[in-house]
């Protein structure tokens, strides 16, 4: 699948887990601060619901809103490909600011 490469909002991604690994994002963050670049996350846009969910890369999108960073390179997939028929999902998704590492 390829998707579409878009710079899209932290504040409008969602993720699905409440908690991220403390070691992968400080590795991150440094990784940030020297301005290295980083691999594009990649999401999918459910159209039903006109959310963005994070399929790969909830620890560079934590990291990356810790250090003040507002925007984030993205792969972008629809939903249809995931076989997202609409219904809400069954899964728990999280702004990231309700997301801490541990
Ligand atoms: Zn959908």
């Amino acid at each position: 699948m390829k998707g579409k490469l878009a710079t899209l909002r932290i504040d409008d991604l969602l993720l699905d887990q409440e908690v991220v690994n403390k070691k992968k994002v400080g590795r991150l963050v440094k990784k940030l601060s020297e301005k290295k670049s980083i691999k594009a996350i990649r999401v999918f846009y459910c159209v039903h619901e006109a959310m963005y969910n994070i399929v790969d890369g909830h620890h560079r999108v934590f990291a990356a809103y810790n250090l003040g960073i507002t925007s984030i390179l993205s792969i972008v997939e629809p939903c249809y490909t995931y076989e997202c028929t609409g219904n809400t999902p069954d899964w728990d998704f999280f702004h990231v600011r309700n997301v801490r590492a541990a």
